[in-house]
């Protein structure tokens, strides 16, 4: 291993450890950081905050090295989940699947009865519609990552509230830090308005690109939407025409 290379694999074990200290932030200068990928010696003046470990993963884009071993590692750290009290009427924690290191990751909002059922996302009615239109964009589900904004399911499948969304999409930003997309697609209102921290309606959102740091996302109708109104499925399919494009650049 090259000296750049041990450094930043030290300076992940140093992360680990404080995460596994239940630190949110780290004790480590941006400048810190941006010295040790390029070699420089800049210094700040004034301190800088500390900084989040999805901005660590940000400047040192080959910090995750082993990506499926990371979003392992995390699976593991959410272990059987009693964080929030969406947990006492699941049967099961839908982590998310996909490629590991996808251009395009979805984000919906939670798992449905047969998600729950299947510990697996986008499974259902809903999720046909979904694994349907990545085949038709010329992919396959195992091509692409696909995840909610929180890993359990809502009874009745009302939406996540506050409190539970506020909880658990730490994990979903964790995933993005980790397999670090070259687009977001966002599956619905729940899912743009919290990872863009919008309150607009969904059928503004949609069809323009935001970001979510330096991540180019794509909000569009959710697959149950366009079940009920197949007359909207074009748009979608438009949104998902921009993504295409997107990822070729
Ligand atoms: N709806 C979602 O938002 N996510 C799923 O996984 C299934 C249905």
């Amino acid at each position: 291993m090259n000296d750049r290379a041990g450094l930043i694999q030290g300076f992940k074990k140093a992360v680990e450890f404080y995460r596994e200290l239940g630190f949110q932030y780290l004790p480590v200068k941006r400048s810190d950081i941006l010295n040790l990928i390029s070699g420089g010696t800049t210094t700040d003046d004034k301190p800088e905050p500390i900084i989040p470990p999805h901005q660590v993963a940000e400047l040192t884009p080959d910090y995750y090295p082993n990506k499926e071993g990371a979003l392992e590692d995390l699976k593991n750290e959410i272990g059987a989940c009693r964080r929030c009290k969406l947990s006492n009427g699941r049967r099961n924690i839908v982590f998310g699947e996909g490629k590991a290191d996808a251009d395009i990751m979805f984000i919906g909002e939670g798992p449905g009865r047969d998600e729950d059922i299947q510990a697996r996302p986008f499974v259902g009615e809903a999720g046909k519609l979904l694994t349907n239109l990545i085949l038709k964009l010329g992919l396959r589900r195992q091509d692409v990552y696909i995840a909610n904004i929180v890993k359990c399911r809502p009874p009745n499948n009302r939406n996540p509230e506050a409190d539970e969304i506020t909880t658990c999409v730490l994990f979903v930003e964790r995933q993005i830090a980790i397999i670090n997309p070259k687009v977001i697609v966002c599956l619905g209102k729940i899912s743009a308005q919290t990872l863009l921290k919008s309150s607009m309606a969904i059928s503004k959102l949609r069809g323009t690109f935001s970001h979510y740091h330096d991540i180019p996302v794509m909000p569009t109708f959710h697959p149950a939407y366009l079940l009920r109104n197949p007359k909207d499925k074009w748009l979608t399919w438009e949104d998902m025409q921009k993504v295409l494009e997107k990822i070729k650049t």
